[in-house]
C-alpha cells in the first residue's frame, strides 16, 4: 500500500485465535458467524506494519516473538513469524532504524529483545507510551514476559523514547495518543499530502465494534476510556482520504467508516 511516497506493508507474526468471550462475557457469535467462522473462533493476525520512506525503515509493533499464550476459549496467541515476513521484504533486523510499539502487551513488543534481553533490532530506537512503562515495565505485579521486562530495564536509555503526547517520529509518521486499552496506548498516523493511514494497534480490535459498541477486549485496562477513544477514532475514519487498520483486523485489511444514516464499516 502506498500513502503518497511512503510504502506501508502489513506483516503478521502469527495467529491470534479469539472466541466471542474475548470481547466480553455477554458476547456470542450470533449475527457474526462469518467472523467466528472456524469452529466458533476468529483466526486473526498478530499484526505489524513496515513503513518505508526514502530514508527510514520503521516497524510498527513487534509481534509476540517466539512465544505463545493460551487463555483457553477466549484467546490463544502464537507468534514467531515476523522475521520471515521481514526477510521476504528484503529487510534484516539491522535495517530497522525505528520500532514504534502501540502498547506493551506481549503480542506487540515480543521481538524487541531476545531471551537474554539483548535487542533484536540492534540499530533501532524504540518508541512507546510513557504510561505503559509505568504500568508494565515498572510494576513487577503486572504480567509481562520476563526477558522483555529485563530487556527494557537493561536497554540503552538513549534508544528508548517514552511519549505522553502527540509526537512526530519521522516526516509523514506521527504518534497520536489513544489511551484506554492500555494507559499509554498510541496510534500511528502515516500521511502524505491529503492521504492518511491510521495504524490503530488495539484501540480498535475489530471493525465489528462500530456496530457493537459494547464489545470490549479482555485486555482493556480502562474499558470506559477505551470505548470513548474507539468512538473518537471511528469518527476520524469518517473523514475523506483516511483509512485505518488495527493490529488484529482480519487479513490486516484497511477500511474506513461510511458516515450518515447507514453508518457502517467499509473494508
Ligand atoms: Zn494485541
Amino acid at each position: 500500500m502506498r500513502i503518497g511516497d511512503i510504502d506501508l506493508h502489513p506483516l503478521t507474526d502469527g495467529t491470534f485465535r479469539a472466541g466471542p468471550g474475548y470481547f466480553g462475557d455477554h458476547v456470542t457469535a450470533h449475527g457474526h458467524e462469518d467472523y467466528f467462522a472456524s469452529d466458533g473462533k476468529a483466526f486473526l493476525p498478530i499484526g505489524c506494519f513496515l513503513i518505508r520512506t526514502g530514508s527510514r525503515t520503521i516497524l510498527v509493533d513487534a509481534g509476540m516473538g517466539p512465544a505463545m499464550r493460551d487463555d483457553g476459549d477466549r484467546r490463544l496467541l502464537i507468534g514467531g513469524q515476523l522475521p520471515i515476513g521481514l526477510r521476504a521484504q528484503g529487510v534484516s533486523p539491522a535495517d530497522i532504524d525505528t520500532v514504534i510499539c502501540t502498547h506493551l502487551h506481549a503480542d506487540h513488543c515480543g521481538w524487541l529483545f531476545d531471551l537474554t534481553g539483548a535487542p533484536t533490532f540492534p540499530r533501532a530506537d524504540i518508541w512507546f507510551g510513557e504510561h505503559d512503562w509505568h504500568h508494565f515495565v515498572a510494576d513487577p505485579d503486572v504480567w509481562m514476559l520476563d526477558h522483555i521486562r529485563h530487556g527494557f530495564r537493561e536497554a540503552d536509555g538513549a534508544r528508548l523514547h517514552l511519549v505522553d503526547q502527540d509526537t512526530a517520529v519521522a516526516p509523514g509518521v506521527d504518534i497520536v495518543m489513544t489511551p484506554g486499552h492500555t494507559p499509554g496506548h498510541l496510534s500511528v498516523v502515516v500521511s502524505s499530502g491529503v492521504h492518511r493511514a491510521l495504524l490503530l494497534g488495539d484501540a480498535i480490535v475489530c471493525p465489528i465494534q462500530l456496530d457493537e459498541p459494547t464489545w470490549q477486549s479482555i485486555g482493556d485496562v480502562d474499558p470506559a476510556l477505551a470505548a470513548q477513544v474507539r468512538e473518537r477514532l471511528f469518527r476520524e475514519l469518517e473523514g475523506e482520504n483516511v483509512v485505518g487498520a488495527g493490529a488484529h483486523f482480519p487479513e490486516l485489511r484497511f477500511g474506513r467508516v461510511l458516515a450518515g444514516e447507514l453508518r457502517r464499516w467499509l473494508g
